[in-house]
């Protein structure tokens, strides 16, 4: 096809999958080819921290898979390494650009970079068409009767199913529209090397979840068990669609598992109206807590070296493998904002860095809550006692021997590097302290 005839552009971003992709549905039944576009921003490459970082090399190998199945249809997918209002300058200078569709983005520094885009397109006269992909329900799709939105899980959730109905599980069939791509050969893909990784020597989780889901709600709990289905993922990246999940869900015993994609989007509706909350405490008050952020404790914990074999087993399971099970996130969480009273968001920074499911509305909102700063916040005074959670979720220590394996023998384990009671009732005092101002 000569570069004169009109396309539709239809922009990737974490909605990596051909198949039940909203965006690229209605770009493809637009009337013109369809050039499929991703673009790797170097403002958010430029942020990390190491070179190689798992996923980086995730969507790359994504985007390849995704270019070969396109390269069957005789087109390609085309990847551009350039801030992204510079690649939309040289797209709109190359190709004359019916319109361009893409799926919400909404994260902070998404919202902004979209309103820049959508206005550089309009100077041209291109529309800048966005539709709902990543979740069921979205921004101001489940509010309370007062327009307002919810904050407060429960009430949310009950709402959330409320509204749900077959419609809005309803995969878009692409599929049938492959034949509308844009046939083209000349694409273009940078390797990792040329945009300065490396390739990340991490396993990806398989998508895998139909058996595990049925047993979800008597498994999820315990660390040393397959009791979770480790999509985080193919959620953040969209390699999986959230309707095929929500879909997949029919019995009482897997609905424990929807409520867990409902909390998904909780948070995403909570980062969305309360863009603030990515770094400040969603009740303010709680900014006004004196951190003791002790260095030396913090890398004893980045390291798994507190002498709480639980948190230890944790960020040794978070550092060897990019996951950590939801469980441990809170134990490790409350432990450093709570028993070491250092500042929650030194953690989110760190879990930002390690996990493959990194996703900002829900890590916030984790770390928020185990902080006691977020929405659904526990309580200040409610404080996890590592040990006590231990016995509970661990007790025959099959988790803490697989990452702390010197655990067996007490002279090589590290001593507590905080007591526990100590650590409390500082804790209560300075959070106390804060909250009465
Ligand atoms: C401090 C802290 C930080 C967290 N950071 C993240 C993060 O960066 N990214 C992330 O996806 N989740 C985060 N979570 C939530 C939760 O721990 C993970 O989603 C879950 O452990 C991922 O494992 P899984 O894919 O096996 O989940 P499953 O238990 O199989 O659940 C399926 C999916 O539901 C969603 N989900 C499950 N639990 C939660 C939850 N509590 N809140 C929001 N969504 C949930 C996730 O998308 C998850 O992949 C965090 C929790 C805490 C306490």
């Amino acid at each position: 096809m000569d570069k004169q005839t009109p396309v539709s552009i239809f922009w990737f971003r974490r909605d990596l999958r051909l198949d039940d992709n909203a965006g690229l549905y209605y770009a493809l039944k637009s009337g013109d080819p369809v050039l499929p576009v991703f673009i790797f921003d170097p403002a958010i490459l430029d942020q990390l921290k190491d070179k190689d970082d798992a996923r980086v090399t995730f969507i790359h190998e994504t985007v390849t898979a995704i270019d070969a199945e396109l390269r069957e249809q005789g087109s390609g997918l085309l990847v551009l390494f350039d801030k992204p209002e510079n690649a939309w300058k040289k797209l709109v200078e190359e190709y004359k650009i019916a319109a361009v569709y893409t799926n919400h983005d909404y994260e902070p520094y998404a919202k902004v970079r979209d309103e820049a885009i959508a206005a550089q397109l309009e100077k041209h006269g291109i529309a800048f068409n966005t539709y709902k992909d990543q979740v069921i329900f979205e921004r101001d799709e489940v509010i309370k009767d007062d327009g307002k939105p919810y904050t407060v899980y429960t009430p949310y959730m009950r709402k959330w199913y409320q509204k749900l109905t077959p419609f809005y599980l309803k995969a878009y069939p692409n599929k049938k529209y492959l034949k509308n791509f844009y046939q083209t050969k000349a694409l273009y893909l940078p390797s990792l090397k040329q945009m300065g990784f490396e390739i990340s020597g991490l396993e990806f989780p398989k998508i895998h979840y139909k058996e595990l889901i049925a047993h979800y709600a008597e498994k999820r709990d315990f660390p040393a068990i397959k009791g979770t289905t480790h999509i985080g993922l193919h959620l953040r990246f969209g390699t999986v669609s959230i309707r095929e999940l929500a879909a997949a869900v029919n019995s009482f015993t897997e609905k424990t598992w929807l409520n867990e994609l409902v909390w998904r989007e909780f948070y995403m509706m909570i980062l969305y109206h309360f863009p603030h909350t990515a770094d400040h405490a969603f009740r303010p008050e709680y900014d006004r807590i004196k951190w003791e952020n002790n260095e030396k404790q913090f890398e004893a914990w980045c390291k798994g070296e507190t002498g709480y074999p639980l948190v230890d087993a944790g960020m040794r399971e978070l550092n060897t493998t990019g996951y950590m099970h939801n469980r441990v996130r809170m134990v490790v969480a409350s432990f450093l904002s709570k028993h070491l009273l250092i500042d929650w968001r030194w953690g989110e920074r760190y879990f930002a860095r390690k996990l493959l499911d990194y996703e900002m509305a829900s890590n916030v909102g984790g770390w928020q809550w185990s902080a006691g700063s977020g929405t659904d916040a526990a309580p200040y005074f409610r404080i996890f006692n590592p040990e006590s959670q231990l016995k509970k979720f661990d007790a025959k220590l099959e988790y803490v021997k697989k990452w702390v394996p010197e655990y067996a023998d007490f002279s090589k384990y590290p001593k507590p590097i905080i007591d526990h009671a100590f650590a409390r009732d500082r804790c209560l005092a300075a959070f106390k302290e804060a909250l009465a101002k």
